[in-house]
């Protein structure tokens, strides 16, 4: 019979390389936790029409890359392409909103799907850690969760990351120079589906990679030319908060993101040692989605970490986690009655609070002790008959190689206190 394998673009996390994704995925939530947000977990998947809204039917994620199913009842579905609108949907149905204390802060981690091609830090299931702040307007709001990114990122001892930040105006000025970009797009020499775009999101246009479109591009008309008083001066603020805190960012009005809500701040972390996937997060304002999705004016702003890439980027920077063991102590039991007491000493230890583990299987001496090697234990616990009848175990401190007998009745509380 064939084996499966993992479906086209997606891998699985295993043992030991799986707990620095762990460590990636506490370490981007640490800040959060620290600063007010709530944890919240929605379903993998949603009725499709709220993405279809929410994210926006001009989107390559809506258009080309969702997941869609119909259930047996006939329910449309679509596995999640992303978080954000799964989770103002939850806030809500909930009413958190009402609850009176506004921002509603919340954070996230989860599996995320889109049927996108393929290549090294892009696959069709992927993780993310992300972060929404809902029912607020404040400057001060996009700046937080900006500096908490970057907090997480440095945390983790990235250094090869650079914040792009944007603003895309509101809906008072947007549509002017939506309009105007139309005008100047319309005129230039673009492909079919290039033209198809000019009319249902012109801003994606700019985010084109091709050089020969590029190179069409240089005189468009600039967002910042037409942005209203009140974008501009939410901008400067967010800018002087984030210079206040230490955190650089580069102006990059091209960013324009790929999702249809956002508005005013928008940003985008990328890593430089990553080629062409280089965005390992991103996010920004988006006042208009609740509404979009039938809720009331809730003026909002968030964003995602990718997790495959924030790990792809300690790769490239030859950053390793220094993450503790697994294990701590090891039993290797030589003979029947040694293991029922070593078992029970390890039981014993792990109520205690101790990482232990135990040489199944009946192995030799040195075949246990490999799995004790690999364990990465700083002890290892070791008894035959002879041991026994003395009433003692052998303890060896796998860094020194030290070895001595301790008494049974002292194993535990002598593990215990060394080590502490
Ligand atoms: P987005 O919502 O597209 O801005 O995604 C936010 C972050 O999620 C990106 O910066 C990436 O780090 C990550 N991400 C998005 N799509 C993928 C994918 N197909 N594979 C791996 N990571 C992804």
């Amino acid at each position: 019979m064939n084996t499966f394998q993992a479906p086209k673009g997606t891998y699985d996390l295993l043992p030991p390389d799986s707990a620095v994704y762990l460590a990636v995925r506490e370490a981007i939530s640490a800040p959060l936790k620290n600063s007010g947000y709530g944890y919240i977990e929605t379903p993998g998947f949603e009725d499709v029409e709220l993405f279809a809204r929410g994210v926006g039917e001009s989107t390559d994620i809506v258009t080309k890359e969702m997941y869609t199913l119909t259930t047996k009842g006939g329910s449309e579905l679509a596995l999640r392409p992303e978080g954000t609108a799964s989770v103002l949907r939850a806030a809500l149905e909930a009413n958190l909103h009402k609850a009176g204390n506004l921002p509603v802060k919340l954070w996230y981690s989860g599996s995320y799907y889109r049927y996108e091609r393929p290549q090294k830090g892009r696959y069709r299931h992927f993780s993310q850690v992300g972060a929404e702040a809902i029912g607020a307007e404040d400057p001060a709001l996009d700046a937080e969760l900006i500096i908490l990114a970057d907090q997480a990122y440095r945390s983790l001892g990235l250094r090869g990351f650079r914040i792009l930040l944007n603003s895309l105006g509101d809906k008072e000025c947007r549509p002017v120079y939506r309009e105007a970009l139309q005008g100047f797009l319309r005129d230039l020499d673009l492909d079919d589906e290039t033209r198809r775009r000019i009319e249902i999101n012109p801003l994606r246009v700019l985010d084109d990679k091709r050089p020969d479109v590029r190179r069409q591009l240089t005189d468009a008309p600039k967002l910042r030319d037409y942005l209203c008083e009140a974008c501009r001066a939410y901008h400067a603020e967010v800018r002087d908060l984030l210079t206040a805190a230490g955190v650089a960012y580069e102006d990059d009005e091209r960013l324009v993101r790929g999702l249809d809500y956002y508005t005013r701040t928008t940003f985008e972390f990328v890593h430089d040692g990553l080629g062409a996937q280089s965005a390992v997060g991103g996010g920004g304002r988006y006042d208009g989605l609740s509404e979009m999705i039938g809720g009331p004016a809730l003026p909002s702003v968030g964003w995602a970490l990718g997790v495959d890439r924030t790990v792809l980027a300690l790769e490239a920077e030859g950053i390793t986690l220094q993450l503790p063991p697994a294990t701590s102590v090891f039993a290797v039991p030589l003979g029947e009655e040694a293991r029922r007491l070593l078992f029970g000493v390890v039981t014993e230890l792990r109520r205690a609070g101790v990482a232990a583990d135990f040489g199944y299987g009946g192995k030799g001496l040195k075949g246990a002790m490999k799995n004790a090697n690999r364990s990465g234990a700083r002890f290892t616990i070791v008894a035959g008959e002879r041991d026994l009848a003395e009433g003692v175990a052998q303890v060896k401190d796998m860094e020194s190689g030290e070895q001595k007998p301790v008494p049974l009745d002292a194993l535990v509380a002598d593990l215990t206190a060394r080590l502490v």
